[in-house]
């Protein structure tokens, strides 16, 4: 099959690309340790109708789809492991409805999170999911992203309340609403987030909105005393019931690369990063609170911003510290953990990691989102040696257990991918075979981005 030109017979070819910078992009990703594999071809359709159409081709002739967003997920989640076409829905970018009244607004999958927020200044109105990079709706719902401001509103499967997904067979099904709650039959909406363009595209995707706080202070505190003081104030400062915007934890590796990247003179210690956000009267009161306990564990400097400038230099640093960890190692691949576990087990799972990785004779760093639990040990690995990808390996394993044996999650927000298809069988190997008919009720002939969060499933037949 020559599966240029068949492509050809559904978009203009201008549409259609098998070579060129754009092209390599959709081979890796941004930011991932997995080797690039290239598709057969990368198609960017404008509507759910040419989505339809690209589906129902490749499903009858079994060519594997990976649809694609951004391409900034972790664990080689857009590789196209079995060739076939990477669907890039960058083209579908249009807000297409706000409402304000009813803080819902509707997108196309294509709408990045920086965009939407753009978009929504001019009503007041925030969509709080914040992953590091500028990441689609579209990808974000795939991978059920977080990030700094899960804490405070959950994450993406708190926002989604409603889809347009196209199966695997091209059948258009929708989920859920525009009501903020809902009692009809099984919770399809939730089912879909998550699912790693395993069972079908998303088009049309509606989410949560909120108000913008009417105040707003961000700041560092800062713990000579180690990282496990950090973790404990942080577990702490939720303990205290009050209403924290973010916690975020960074250990001293990781200021040393912020300073670094960033010409920041943050010192170099672990710090949690804090953002309080209500009424006037609220934060004044959670302020007083949080440095008291921050102090009771040994914190020195406990420093705020309250103008919005200094606010989003502060988050910048904390959104590009990955970037800045790849500039302190380059040449080197990026293998992330991404635990969460039971916020009562932080402070020691924060010791066992920084234990592990040292006794191992690793490099590595700590970073995380510990306000839900959630947290990464970055190994930045020599690729051209299998020893040193074994070794870290062995340490990602261990963090992983350390977590499952708590009864937390080997990923709490990046998703399975490529990279923790084994982790997933560790920790939910009773529940596969029902995830697998549920993947092959979707997406019967198998084309939706295979390969990705079941192990060893078989590859389309047919195709190119
Ligand atoms: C520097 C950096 C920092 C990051 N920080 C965070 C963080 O704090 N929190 C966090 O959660 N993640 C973080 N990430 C990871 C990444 O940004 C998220 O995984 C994000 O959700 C990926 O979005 P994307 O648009 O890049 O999607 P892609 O990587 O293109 O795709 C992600 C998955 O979704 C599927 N998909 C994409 N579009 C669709 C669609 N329309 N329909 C169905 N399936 C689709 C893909 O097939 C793939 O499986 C970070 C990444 C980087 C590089």
């Amino acid at each position: 099959m020559d599966l240029l030109s068949e492509l050809g017979n559904i978009l203009p070819q201008d549409r259609i690309v098998s070579e060129g910078e754009d092209f390599d992009r959709h081979g890796g990703g941004v930011f991932t340790y997995h080797a690039p594999i290239p598709p057969d071809a990368v198609v960017y359709p404008q509507s759910r109708d040419e989505v339809v159409e690209v589906v129902r081709f490749a499903n009858e002739r079994r060519v594997p789809i990976v649809p694609f967003g951004e391409g900034s997920s972790l664990e080689a989640h857009t590789l196209p492991v079995n060739g076939g076409i990477s669907l890039d829905l960058g083209r579908m970018n249009r807000i297409l409805e706000v409402r304000p009244d009813d803080f819902i607004v509707r997108v196309e999958p294509g709408v990045t999170h920086g965009g939407l927020n753009a978009a929504l200044a001019e009503h007041g109105l925030l969509f709080p999911v914040d992953p590091g990079w500028d990441a689609s709706l579209g990808g974000m719902t795939g991978t059920n992203a977080s990030g700094t401001n899960a804490v405070r509103y959950g994450a993406m499967r708190d926002q989604v309340l409603g889809l347009e997904v196209v199966l695997g067979d091209g059948t258009v099904m929708t989920t859920g609403g525009l009501s903020m709650k809902s009692s009809a039959g099984y919770n399809l909406t939730g089912l879909f987030v998550g699912s790693e363009g395993t069972l079908g595209v998303f088009t049309e995707i509606i989410l949560r909105l909120y108000p913008i706080p009417e105040k707003v202070l961000a700041g560092r505190a800062v713990f000579p005393a180690g990282i496990e003081a950090a973790g404990r104030a942080a577990v702490a400062v939720i303990r205290s019931g009050m209403q924290i915007g973010r916690v975020e934890l960074v250990d001293a590796r990781t200021i040393e690369a912020v300073n670094a990247y960033k010409q920041t003179d943050y010192t170099v210690a672990p710090t949690l990063f804090l953002e309080f956000a209500g009424s006037e009267a609220s934060v004044e009161r959670d302020v007083a609170v949080a440095r008291s306990i921050a102090e009771t564990e040994g914190c020195e400097t406990f420093e705020f911003e309250a103008d919005e400038a200094a606010r989003e230099k502060l988050w910048e640093a904390r959104h590009d510290a990955a970037l800045a960890i790849r500039e302190l190692y380059p040449g080197r691949g990026m293998m992330g953990t991404d635990v969460c576990v039971p916020i009562s087990d932080l402070p020691g799972a924060l010791r066992h990691a920084r234990e592990t990785i040292e006794s191992h004779g690793l490099e590595g760093v700590i970073l995380g989102h510990v306000g839900d639990g959630n947290y990464h040990a970055v190994f930045p690995v020599d690729m051209e040696d299998t020893a040193d990808q074994a070794r870290a390996e062995e340490v990602n394993e261990e963090i992983v257990d350390y977590a499952l044996a708590r009864g937390g999650t080997c990923t709490g927000e990046h998703g399975v991918g490529l990279g923790k298809v084994g982790h997933l069988e560790k920790e939910h190997g009773d529940s596969l075979a029902f995830m697998r008919g549920i993947k092959k009720l979707a997406d019967p002939s198998g084309i939706m981005n295979p390969g990705k969060i079941f192990a060893g499933e078989a590859a389309p037949t047919g195709g190119v």
